[in-house]
């Protein structure tokens, strides 16, 4: 399966998204369900207040993605504890964006 993976621009100070990359390889944690998947595009939400992770959703679907993955910085708010004051409203615009097709996955690890 392959995915894109959007992530907290916010976090990109602190994180590079390594064990994003690991669990992914691995098909560990979020990915026990689909197993290993192949990351087509790593990309952040834009910046506050993440409606850019609309469009560039749409971009990796577009780019052959078959799952967009929300990264745990977002909904957990990893590494800090932090979660994102917009995550509902920008995965609910997102899910309605690529369409029921798409799987949507809303942690990492
Ligand atoms: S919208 Fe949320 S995910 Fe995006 S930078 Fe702001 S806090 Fe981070």
């Amino acid at each position: 399966m392959k995915v894109g993976i959007i992530r907290c621009q916010l976090t990109e100070d602190m994180c590079p998204g390594t064990v994003d990359f690991k669990v992914a390889g691995e098909g560990t944690q979020a990915f026990e369900e689909t197993g290993p998947v192949e990351i087509v595009g790593f990309l952040s939400c834009g910046g506050c207040s993440g409606k850019k992770a609309v469009t560039r959703a749409k971009m990796m679907v577009d780019r052959g993605a078959e799952g967009i993955v929300f990264a745990s910085c977002m909904k957990k708010g990893n590494p800090i504890g932090y979660p994102c004051p917009h995550f509902a409203a920008m995965k609910a615009a997102v899910e309605a964006k690529v369409g029921p097709e798409v799987k949507i996955i809303d942690w990492t690890h």
